[in-house]
């Protein structure tokens, strides 16, 4: 027997996200004696631990499928390398968990135990809940034993009332929550996430990493998505700004915010700059623009000529009309690089329904039947489009309510169900 394997780590199938699986070949699985369901720890440049589960779907491969949350969990990205054993969990009978915003839950604890029972936990990992409105995530501050523990069904879940403020929590979004865009996100990789965890190829070819990365394409693609993915698949420092509010908001001090905000960047380098609807303080010149514009658009050409990051600050700029932004702006070691992120075809609009549907109990519904009738949608639109029909199902049941009440019965809670109908309605809006 096998004790102990190294494995590149690649990223989940949609239908394992949030789910806590590890997938591995069958192979390895007979040669480390693990069956499924097992528990295993995995150690990057952190442990975490998982479920184990044979991966099918791809014969002979030697690596080891998990979703961003375990990745971040183990401080590992999409093709580092991992070891791992097999465990012994004991069964947790208590479990702490501290919310990472401050949250009022349908069900409490109830509806958090449902979702994940059976899965194994230690002290300080981060958990992500798929709900029906966002994903919500959770520090484990504490468990009972000492962890690694295994939730059950007896698992008394308690949730802290007070957010973690101390741990400051990224939003943890990862290439998993990006639907459709399988390519651009390749490119992405390239051009941004290879410099910024690996400076040092770039020293070595003494090239210069890119600076500036140009995402274009119309409004609700994923543009923004992409950029907070990067941050978080990196463990980058995430810096937004957005294009109008650094005129208007910072009226008179816009240039000495941008200032500071390159200046914090670089100072908690590795970061990632993120700046929305950037036509709007960088019209063409000639074309209407103010004194103000002016010299915003100047000021940002000179913090980019001046970066000295090593690909380690990384400034995205996304916009909806490439072809009216100064030119200036998309000159060698500024915005050189340029990616366009379309409106999804048919197979874009399934996956996307997919991640949007994932915290969701759907009953008879078929996404493709409704990917084949929502041309010409985006992203934005689709998760609208089933946020709508949670509405719909939601107002379903509250006839059956009590507001009152401290917590939903169970059996109210299990005919919460999303159906084809409720999409049907969504779609009439
Ligand atoms: P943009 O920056 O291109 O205007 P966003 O990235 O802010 O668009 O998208 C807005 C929301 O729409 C996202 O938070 C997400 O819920 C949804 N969305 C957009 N594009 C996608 C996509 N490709 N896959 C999954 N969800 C998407």
């Amino acid at each position: 027997m096998i004790e102990e394997i190294n494995l590149r780590v690649a990223e989940a199938y949609h239908k394992d996200v949030g789910r806590g699986i590890a997938r591995i070949d069958t192979r390895l699985m007979q040669q480390m004696e693990l069956v499924s369901g097992d528990i295993i720890e995995i150690s990057g440049k952190a442990k975490t631990y998982a479920i184990v589960w044979p991966n099918v779907e791809r014969e002979q491969e030697n690596r080891i499928r998990i979703d961003g949350n375990l990745r971040s969990n183990a401080k590992v990205g999409i093709d580092d390398r991992v070891t791992i054993q097999k465990v012994q969990a004991k069964h947790a009978q208590r479990v702490t968990l501290a919310p990472s915003q401050p949250v009022r839950l349908v069900g409490g604890a109830h509806y958090i135990l449902r979702i994940i029972e059976g899965r194994p936990l230690n002290k300080g990992q981060q958990i992500r809940v798929e709900t029906v409105n966002n994903p919500l995530t959770f520090v484990v501050a504490s468990t009972r034993p000492a962890g690694p523990v295994v939730v059950t069904k007896d698992t008394d879940i308690v949730i802290k009332e007070k957010s973690v403020e101390e741990a400051r929590v990224p939003e943890g979004i990862s290439y998993e929550d990006i639907g459709g865009l399988k390519r651009e996100i390749q490119l992405v990789r390239e051009m941004i996430e290879l410099p910024l965890r690996h400076p040092e190829l770039f020293q070595k070819l003494g090239i210069e990493p890119p600076k500036g990365v140009l995402l274009h394409g119309p409004p609700g693609t994923g543009k923004t998505l992409i950029a907070k993915a990067v941050a978080s698949e990196t463990d980058a420092n995430f810096i937004t700004i957005s294009g109008p509010e650094i005129v208007s908001k910072y009226y008179g001090e816009s240039e000495q915010k941008l200032r500071e905000i390159f200046e914090e960047a670089e100072k908690e380098a590795p970061s990632i700059i993120f700046i929305d609807e950037i036509d709007s303080i960088a019209p063409k010149r000639g074309e209407v623009t103010g004194e103000l514009e002016r010299r915003v658009v100047a000021q940002l050409l000179s913090l980019m000529d001046g970066l000295k990051s090593r690909g380690e600050v990384v400034v995205i700029a996304a916009t909806n009309r490439p072809n009216s932004i100064d030119e200036a702006l998309r000159r060698g070691g500024r915005f050189d690089r340029e990616i366009e992120i379309g409106i999804p075809d048919r197979n874009g609009r399934k996956q996307i329904l997919l991640i949007h549907t994932r915290g969701m109990p759907i009953q008879d519904v078929s996404l493709s039947e409704i990917a084949d009738v929502t041309h010409g949608f985006v992203g934005a639109d689709l998760s609208s489009l089933c946020k709508e029909a949670a509405m719909h199902a939601l107002r379903r049941i509250t006839p059956e309510i009590d507001i009152e009440e401290e917590e939903i019965p169970q059996e109210i809670l299990d005919k919460l169900v999303v159906t084809r109908d409720d999409f049907k309605e969504a779609l009439k809006n």
